[in-house]
């Protein structure tokens, strides 16, 4: 049997500053090396001054994940000596002395599997290391410590993964969650990384670090149970090591034999005291988080008869649900939630068009409005929205500009009408003796009237026409 557990490191990204000094959490915006203190860089004499806001984003993490939240948490020096780490110590947490990790035990549920939480703590992330020259022997390497002592929020599964399609979907749910949290953009490079345990058969257990998206990290599980599969059927051993994701060749690689945690030599911070979380800051916490998804999604359903299918697409994307709840009420939520998730959806699909798209919730609730009043048919409504996203202009200018109103002068229908009866005779036939195919002809005087003609009122005068 496949064991899989993880270890996901999840950047709290829409906070101001740092996890220890007041740089900018956002540290992708700056020149190497200029977002920098004599804290983050670990210069003597500095000390570190607890991020308060952190605490609290990293304490909704757990608690949409399930988890116990003790009432005090306590942060370690985990010492190991690599460049990207200015002070020689990573600031971190460690449950030797009982649960003192910011989340204890927890779930989180992929369809109708249970995947248990172990932990959720909070540490700093380290620098950058930059690698360049192509060859291993003229290979520079730079080091950038913009990114040191950014908040880090580390969720660590139990092994309970049994394929890389689940540890797949579960990174997405879990996208999904601190997105909607508010806390991270898992969009952003190195925002969401990934370690991965590997085990067949109750085996030894193998690593797999450095792997900087889910793509490559379902890659990398394939390949990992592949490998182990091959030496487990000819019999030898399946030792216990560390190994690396190469990116470019798409295998992993043996790196050094694991560290033990004593190698890290962990011991209190003795820089920041313990921290309380008494029970009214949990629940005020607790009421400042966001409705979850679920909640959402089953609002969606029951207010507004939504199908279950689109409330489920629409509540679990942060941007798209923002937009719905600032754009709907009661009369026009189907519609809207229709146009998002039809239309919307496709134009704007990617961070940079999101970002260049120049729609207002305001343009969604005209559009809606629109349809409903029957101005425009939801095809025109279609074009009018490519149109918005593009240039960000009124609706009713671009319904006048493109031409998309409704075509619902009776006189008007019918004389195109005629025309497409005259021109369809066989079809005219097919129509008089099996009603359902009358649809062929609504469909060509739409054609004709480029998608603007009344759909209701065409197939009223159709079906009087042809009897
Ligand atoms: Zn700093």
């Amino acid at each position: 049997m496949t064991k899989i557990g993880l270890e996901i490191h999840c950047q709290l990204t829409n906070l101001e500053s740092k996890l220890f000094c007041p740089c900018k959490a956002n540290y992708r915006e700056y020149e190497p090396n200029t977002n920098i203190c004599p804290i983050c860089i670990g210069l003597p004499g500095s000390l570190p001054r607890l991020n308060q806001k952190a605490i609290e984003k990293a304490s909704m993490i757990a608690m949409a994940l399930n988890c116990s939240t003790p009432e005090k948490i306590a942060f370690f020096r985990k010492n190991y000596f690599y460049p990207d780490l200015p002070k020689n110590f990573q600031i971190t947490q460690l449950n030797i002395y009982g649960d003192t990790s910011i989340g204890g035990l927890g779930y989180t549920m992929v369809g109708e599997k249970k995947i248990r939480i172990t932990r959720v703590q909070l540490e700093e992330d380290p620098g950058r290391l930059i690698y360049e020259g192509s060859s291993s022997k003229n290979q520079t390497t730079l080091v950038d410590y913009n990114r040191a002592g950014t908040p880090l929020v580390e969720i660590v599964t139990e092994p309970d993964f049994e394929n890389p399609k689940q540890v797949r979907e579960f990174l997405n749910i879990l996208s999904d969650l601190l997105q909607n949290l508010g806390v991270s953009d898992p969009s952003l490079e190195g925002a969401m990384r990934a370690d991965a345990n590997v085990s067949i058969e109750g085996g030894n257990k193998v690593e797999i670090k450095n792997i900087g998206s889910f793509h490559d990290l379902e890659k990398a599980i394939h390949f990992e149970i592949t490998r182990q599969e091959s030496l487990y059927s000819r019999n030898i051993p399946i030792v216990q090591e560390t190994r690396h994701w190469d990116d470019r060749r798409k295998i992993t690689i043996s790196a050094r034999s694991k560290e033990e945690e004593l190698d890290y030599r962990y011991f209190l911070e003795g820089d920041i005291p313990w921290i309380r979380i008494d029970k009214d800051t949990q629940e005020r916490l607790q009421k400042e988080m966001p409705e979850s998804i679920s909640s959402k999604k089953d609002r969606y359903v029951s207010k507004y008869g939504i199908p279950a299918q689109v409330a489920d697409v629409l509540s679990s994307d942060k941007f798209y649900s923002d937009l719905f709840e600032q754009s709907h009420n009661e009369k026009n939520a189907k519609e809207i939630a229709n146009i998002i998730t039809t239309d919307l959806m496709g134009l704007v699909d990617t961070r940079e068009k999101r970002e260049q798209s120049k729609f207002t919730s305001k343009h969604l609730e005209e559009l809606a409005d629109a349809i409903q009043s029957g101005k425009i048919t939801r095809n025109s409504a279609k074009n009018a929205l490519y149109e918005i996203v593009k240039t960000g202009k009124d609706l009713t200018q671009i319904i006048a500009e493109l031409d998309l109103g409704n075509v619902s002068d009776e006189s008007e229908i019918e004389k195109i009408i005629n025309e497409v009866i005259s021109q369809e005779p066989q079809a005219v036939e097919q129509a008089k003796k099996n009603p359902q195919t009358i649809n062929y002809l609504v469909g060509k005087v739409m054609q004709k009237t480029k998608g603007k003609a009344d759909p209701k009122l065409t197939l009223d005068l159709l079906k009087n026409k042809i009897k």
